[in-house]
């Protein structure tokens, strides 16, 4: 049976590059009909927040990535850390280092001086029985590094196919401080095993990590996951996508009207080609392959969120739709008009205020100030809405066959005083559903600003 985990470090908000691994996790879970389990990276004390936890767990819950277990915390786990250090001990796959942050930083600018990678020489593998143990009885810090192994390591990627590592590739690190908190990539291996974890998915910046825990379940008997890295989102400019480039955080996303469904989407299909981008969440599961994700890196395209957006947003029950913007049944006539045009529910929101607001965008005011006879054309629709409301092709024609405007020129004129502004759904199939009250106020506000009686 398929196993895969979300693995998030409670160091922050949930953002858009980690929320791709929950949802390509989950999409790899439905597909294959596996289980999709939780895990709370929280051994990072300083920097990890029960805010933060909560804030990750309810933007999973909005975006419907719902586990089938968990949420496991590491922080309530350190018992087990500990057993599983003694046996790498016991075994010989360990060793307790005794060397002070003095000892090591000393060695360290030896090596950066040397213009060589700094490592930990392995001196306090070669401690004898006796040596430890008196060490020991002396009360000397210490902490537990693994015995890395002498020889090349390999393993094939799901995205990538072989990585190799070469013999060398890593020195003896640490899998438990002296303060019993177990290092990154010891917690995750102890995890990922007992929990059974068959396939894992996660960010290509954690590939180096990947031999360091491939060794560690070797040495516990056991043989690794199979692992998927997929490329990460970066910004326009290429490098790692983070709040510079602008939105990016789940929160801020669904407070700009981006629907789940578009999110989700969006995430399912980025770095894959597809013949097919709009799809629903059955279809992605449908479709997914995580063999078929790009090995290089994919830019964050805001645009084909927003287009994905409004087509989930044409497509959604209008029910629904008004229950998402927070609105009333009343609003319906209205929403099913706007909601073939609009890209998100905020612009949705902006659009409802056509019908029954009375205001001008200033671009929309400045654009109308260069309008000649603008009085004559606000005079004609005035008419025509006061006396009885006449349909927009009635107003259009009675100006056109006055005066003679461009017609993309008289229609966008119209529209700003109509609506207040420049863009928008087609003015035709919204006009009905201005109220006069509206369209008189806008014509009020226009003639006060250029001081037309
Ligand atoms: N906690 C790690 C992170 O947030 C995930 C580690 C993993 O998936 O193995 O990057």
């Amino acid at each position: 049976m398929v196993k895969v985990r979300f693995a998030p470090s409670p160091t922050g908000h949930l953002h858009i590059g980690n929320a791709r691994t929950a949802v390509l996790n989950y999409l790899f879970a439905k597909k294959e009909r596996g289980i999709f389990s939780l895990r709370i990276e929280d051994t990072d004390i300083q920097r990890s927040n029960k805010l933060y936890e909560s804030s990750i767990i309810e933007d999973l819950q909005w975006l419907g990535i719902n586990w089938d277990e968990g949420p496991v915390r590491q922080t309530e786990r350190f018992h087990i850390y500990k057993e599983y250090a003694e046996i790498l001990l016991e075994k010989g796959f360990a060793y307790r280092c005794f060397c002070s942050k003095d000892e090591l930083d000393k060695a360290r600018r030896i090596a950066v001086a040397k213009g060589i990678a700094p490592k930990y020489d392995g001196r306090c593998k070669k401690l004898s029985k006796e040596q430890v143990n008196s060490f020991l009885s002396e009360g000397r810090q210490w902490v537990i590094r693994f015995k890395s192994f002498m020889r090349p390591i390999k393993f094939d990627d799901m995205i990538h196919g072989e990585i190799n590592f070469p013999y060398d590739h890593v020195d003896d690190f640490i899998i438990m401080r002296s303060d019993g908190v177990p290092s990154y990539n010891f917690a995750v291996v102890v995890d990922d095993m007992l929990s059974g974890i068959t396939h894992v998915i996660r960010g290509a910046d954690h590939i180096s990590n990947t031999p360091k825990q491939i060794m560690l379940f070797h040495a516990f008997g056991g043989s690794a996951p199979l692992y998927a890295h997929h490329s990460l989102l970066m910004g326009p400019d290429k490098k790692p996508l983070s709040k510079r480039h602008g939105v990016t955080g789940i929160k801020d996303f669904k407070k700009m009207g981006i629907l789940k469904e578009a999110l989700v989407n969006y995430l399912g299909i980025t770095g894959r080609s597809m013949i097919k981008e709009f799809l629903t969440e059955e279809e992605l599961i449908n479709t997914f392959d995580i063999s078929s994700l790009s090995q290089s890196d994919s830019v964050f395209d805001m645009e084909k969120l927003l287009w994905l957006n409004k087509e989930h947003l044409k497509h959604m029950p209008t029910e629904r739709l008004i229950n998402e913007a927070g609105l009333t049944m009343e609003y319906k006539e209205k929403v099913e008009a706007l909601k073939e045009n609009v890209k998100t529910i905020g612009e949705l929101k902006e659009y409802l205020n056509i019908f029954d607001g009375d205001s001008i965008d200033s671009d929309a005011m400045e654009y109308i100030s260069r309008i000649n006879e603008i009085n004559t054309i606000l005079k004609t629709v005035e008419d025509s809405v006061e006396k009885n409301k006449a349909g927009f092709e009635d107003i259009f024609n009675n100006i056109k066959s006055k005066y003679s405007y461009p017609k993309r020129e008289l229609i966008l004129t119209l529209r700003i005083i109509l609506t207040g502004k420049k863009s928008g759904p087609p003015i035709k199939e919204i006009f009905p559903l201005i109220s006069k009250e509206s369209i008189i106020k806008r014509i009020q506000c226009i003639k006060k600003s250029f001081s037309i009686n």
